[in-house]
């Protein structure tokens, strides 16, 4: 936005000039106090997409340190841009750091980034691996509801509602006793009432087993062979169904779920329909739970 308004005051003149040269004037002369003026907030937020980055008012205002001009794209589209890849790959590194256990949030985000940075893995001088970051996006641009992408990212970040992150701390008020459950607060709430099984709630559970999601588990299956016949597929989605519906499924199935997805916007829209039912699904079943499914005695 700033880098835009500068870029505007250098085209167009005028007031927005005047009023940038007296901004980039306030900062020169603030001494001690120039980081707390509008260029001194601007600066530090830009020179971490842009190093180089300055402002300078003599002879004329002008921006230096920018990378050179790309054809027919503005310079605040190409600070946008520049500034998404920068923050994406602080990100990964960042994450790649340390990796977190299961009942972190950024679990599975971790899981899928490794998995795809490493198949570009090179060695550094010292002959380690080194990680290198994606360039792109998970996903591709939906073409679904922003809402139902947004819901599906938010699963695949951890900030869905499940008990390996939160405990079912939503529901310690409505149902009392859950957050010292003898049995594990963690636990899936509707495999242990129907079935006293003591099955970790993840989202790999609630997408590949939990039978509280088998409606819209049998959608997305049906809705995934017929995208797969279309495209062509030679590793399908399915086949990561296929493989764990006799046992347990683990996180990197969910990993490999999404990584199979991904780079069809026809099967990304359809895993994010399937998140966003499987979640109203559990949301429904919670609103169903009570104190004495849980507690019979
Ligand atoms: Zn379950």
């Amino acid at each position: 936005m700033a880098v835009r308004a500068i870029d505007d005051a250098i085209k167009h003149w005028g007031l927005l000039k005047k009023a940038i040269t007296q901004l980039v004037l306030n900062f020169q002369m603030a001494g001690r106090q120039a980081k707390n003026t509008w260029v001194g907030h601007l600066l530090p937020c830009i020179r971490k997409t842009w190093p180089q980055f300055r402002v300078l008012v003599a002879p004329t205002l002008e921006m230096r340190g920018l990378p050179p001009p790309l054809p027919d794209v503005k310079i605040g589209r190409q600070y946008t841009s520049a500034a998404w890849v920068a923050n994406w790959r602080r990100r990964q590194l960042k994450l790649m750091k340390r990796a977190p256990c299961s009942s972190q949030q950024d679990f599975i985000l971790y899981k899928i980034i490794f998995k795809l940075g490493h198949l570009e893995t090179n060695a550094d001088n010292e002959g380690h691996p080194s990680f290198k970051p994606i360039p792109e996006a998970i996903f591709p641009t939906p073409t679904i509801g922003i809402e139902t992408f947004r819901c599906m990212l938010r699963v695949f970040s951890g900030m869905g509602d499940f008990a390996r992150v939160n405990a079912h701390r939503p529901r310690w008020q409505s149902l009392p006793g859950v957050r010292d459950f003898k049995h594990g607060n963690r636990i899936c709430l509707f495999c242990w009432v129907h079935a006293k099984h003591r099955i970790v709630d993840s989202e790999w559970h609630a997408l590949f087993a939990c039978p509280t999601c088998s409606g819209p588990r049998r959608r997305f299956r049906l809705a995934l062979s017929d995208a797969c016949r279309r495209a062509d597929i030679v590793e399908t989605p399915l086949a990561v169904f296929d493989e764990q519906q006799w046992r347990i499924p683990f996180s990197c199935d969910l990993v490999r779920l999404v990584i199979l997805c991904r780079k069809d916007y026809r099967l990304v829209d359809e895993l994010a329909r399937f998140c966003v039912e499987a979640l109203s699904c559990r949301q429904r079943a919670f609103k169903k739970l009570t104190v004495r499914d849980l507690f019979p005695d």
